[in-house]
């Protein structure tokens, strides 16, 4: 096998940070016919590019494979519909968005940002790969075409007379395996002036809060401002703002900007970057230790309130939690059950450890003492909406950044 080289610079060898060893596809839900029949399983394995700083995991699966069906509808998360609604809010007011404007996003999912610019008046494009989401746009009426974002199309639409004032793309840059033809594809469909809004999750609040569980087969890319200043620098776009944001453990919302320089924000991150040791693998060794200790920690408590005769089941069918439960090997000799709010995934089983998903309405009827929380990023929302649960005494485990009952 040919060596692997960084998705970024090219640079090789690769240096290992963490090995999860092989999991299914974290998104791979099962119908109950599929549960008992062989599942495909990957190789995990976290690695850093010191040529460049990016973290990066080295196993590909053909995009086609994993965006087919993906399940996760944005506009089922109150906390993401109304941070979209401030965003686009804040961009019309910054940019002077109008009529004659456009705003487009890479991977719009159900449109859930987009509707905030189309209320106030601004044409909009989305672009969203999966067949069945980009249906659901469209009719909700998000004009939305169903194809994968890059430079061919940037040609295409720029072809067209389309150029975007605003571009978002949030969680796209970590999924795509041509990183370089997506960051190639924004410089290519900005209009004059216009901004790419481009949000990914920050590196430094994996490897600080210990949030392992972002680590699946879908997240190809883990980014420092390093290196993404790097990788749009090679696309001459300059990273004229960078600010960072609580969205999923911790994000980066970077603005993109043809020739720009970069600006105080971006050099006050690159300086605490170097300053942290993240341009060096050192900064990387102990990481696999903390992702342990967490382990037998969570496993320990998991043990204990089973000896106790305590009922737990989890909360959130997640791909984060795909993660957390397979290399923690936490399957239903632990958990009962978990709930999802989403339609699309209830019904289905968890990827590799069988879980079946249920409506949250069933912690009323059935009662479990614990919920095993493994969409911890919307910990605030989820206790809200899970208050009779908590007032009937039911106790959430969190077990990231490290394990608490709440
Ligand atoms: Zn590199």
């Amino acid at each position: 096998m040919a060596e692997t080289r960084c998705v970024s610079c090219g640079a090789a060898p690769l240096a290992p940070i963490l090995d999860l060893g092989t999991t299914p596809l974290a998104n791979a839900l099962l119908t109950k016919d599929q549960v008992g029949r062989p599942e495909p399983r990957f190789p995990l394995e976290l690695r850093f590019c010191a040529a460049c700083s990016l973290v990066q995991i080295t196993e590909k699966i053909p995009p086609e494979q994993m965006f087919r069906e993906y399940a996760y509808f944005s506009s089922f998360s109150d906390t993401i519909v109304s941070q979209a609604a401030e965003l686009a809010a804040r961009l019309v007011r910054e940019r002077s968005l109008g009529a004659d404007s456009l705003v487009m996003e890479v991977a719009s999912n159900d449109g859930y940002l987009l509707q905030h610019y189309r209320k106030a008046g601004v044409p909009v494009l989305g672009i969203e790969p999966a067949v069945n989401i980009a249906k659901v746009a469209n009719e909700r009426g998000i004009r939305t075409r169903c194809e994968f974002f890059g430079r061919g199309l940037a040609d295409q639409l720029r072809a067209e007379g389309l150029q975007a004032d605003v571009l978002h793309a949030n969680n796209v840059l970590a999924h795509v395996p041509d990183l370089n033809g997506v960051v190639a594809g924004i410089a290519r469909v900005l209009a004059p002036g216009g901004v790419g809004v481009v949000e990914v999750p920050y590196l430094r609040d994996l490897i600080e809060k210990c949030e392992f569980d972002t680590i699946y087969h879908e997240h190809l890319c883990y980014f420092s401002v390093t290196a993404l200043d790097a990788l749009f620098a090679r696309h001459d776009l300059g990273l004229a703002a960078v600010e960072r944001i609580a969205v999923h453990g911790g994000s980066l919302r970077l603005f993109a900007v043809a020739g720009a320089a970069r600006g105080p924000s971006t050099q006050k991150l690159l300086d605490e970057e170097r300053a942290a040791g993240m341009l060096g693998h050192a900064y990387y060794a102990g990481f696999a230790r903390r992702v342990e200790a967490l382990r037998r920690e969570l496993l320990a408590l998991l043990k204990r309130l089973k000896a106790e005769g305590k009922r737990v089941a989890a909360y959130g069918a997640s791909a984060k939690g795909s993660t957390l439960l397979n290399y923690f090997d936490i399957g239903s000799s632990m958990i009962e059950y978990v709930v999802d709010r989403s339609t699309e995934k209830q019904g289905r089983y968890t990827p590799g450890t069988h879980l079946h998903i249920l409506p949250p309405d069933r912690l009323r009827s059935d009662r479990p003492d614990y919920l095993l929380l493994l969409s911890w990023n919307f910990l605030e929302e989820i206790l809200a909406q899970q208050a009779e649960y908590r007032t009937r005494g039911g106790k959430f485990i969190v077990p990231i950044p490290e394990v608490r009952v709440v």
